[in-house]
């Protein structure tokens, strides 16, 4: 991957974003051995006693795509009439998600920091390939129907994307 963007590694003071929204990391020393984190309007606060937390803020991150993604597919699959047997989230490089049209779908986690309407194109994409496992135009027309906004969704990707694999990389 060829990118001009710096690394954000997970560590107090840095800025990331949630869904698109910027969140400055806190990092909140306690004496507790379990470690809590809080998403505020423009903040993760992490309570912790690890002097390295990073496996836990991605945890967090990736526990957090799993649960707002769900009613996302969930109702795509609805109004497909499909079924999907598993949803996993993987640390992929080069897309954002796949599909087995038997009915498992993968997503990379890192979508957990792009804008909400991004997040549901790329699910809609997904889904759409459970019905068309192809990119034709019958594909297309489909995510259309089941997405916010596919065009500027997949323009913005286009464009951002390479940023969006650089939080929580420690180099
Ligand atoms: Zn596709």
């Amino acid at each position: 991957m060829a990118n001009m963007e710096k690394p954000v590694p997970f560590a107090d003071g840095a800025k990331i974003p949630v869904f698109g929204i910027p969140r400055t990391i806190k990092i909140i020393p306690h004496t507790s051995r379990t470690t809590d984190i809080t998403l505020t309007d423009d903040a993760l606060e992490v309570r912790t006693s690890r002097a390295d937390p990073s496996s836990n803020i991605r945890d967090f991150l990736f526990s957090l795509l799993r649960r707002t993604i769900e009613p996302m597919w969930k109702g795509h699959c609805a109004t497909l009439n499909k079924s999907v047997y598993q949803v996993v989230l993987r640390d992929t490089r080069c897309r954002w998600g796949s599909c087995v049209p038997a009915g498992k779908l993968m997503f990379c986690w890192r979508l957990v920091f792009a804008p909400m309407v991004i997040v549901d194109y790329v699910v809609a994409h997904e889904c759409a390939h459970l019905v068309q496992m192809n990119h034709s135009k019958k594909f297309w027309d489909l995510c259309d129907t089941l997405s916010i906004d596919m065009e500027n969704s997949r323009a913005w990707l286009n464009a951002n994307g390479d940023k969006l694999m650089m939080y929580g990389l420690a180099r």
